[in-house]
């Protein structure tokens, strides 16, 4: 009999192929559903790029905010 495809330790119980329990199906299944729909939420936006900017807005030449001359 092989070990349950989730712990790895315990044999599988045929009520609960291929897992040994139900708790080890549950749980497999939800990393499962989690890691399904969770994917493109969790997706990192690359939001600092280079990218030339759009008209309107004025290039960043100068120092960094905080710090300007206004008259
Ligand atoms: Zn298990």
């Amino acid at each position: 009999m092989p070990p349950c495809v989730y712990c790895h330790t315990r044999p599988v119980d045929p009520a609960w192929r291929p897992f040994c329990s139900e708790r080890c199906q549950l749980l497999d299944l939800a990393n499962w559903v989690d890691g399904r729909y969770s994917v493109p939420s969790e997706e990192p936006e690359p939001a600092e790029t280079d990218n030339p900017s759009p008209a309107g807005q004025a290039p960043r030449t100068g120092p960094p905010k905080g710090d300007t001359t206004e008259p």
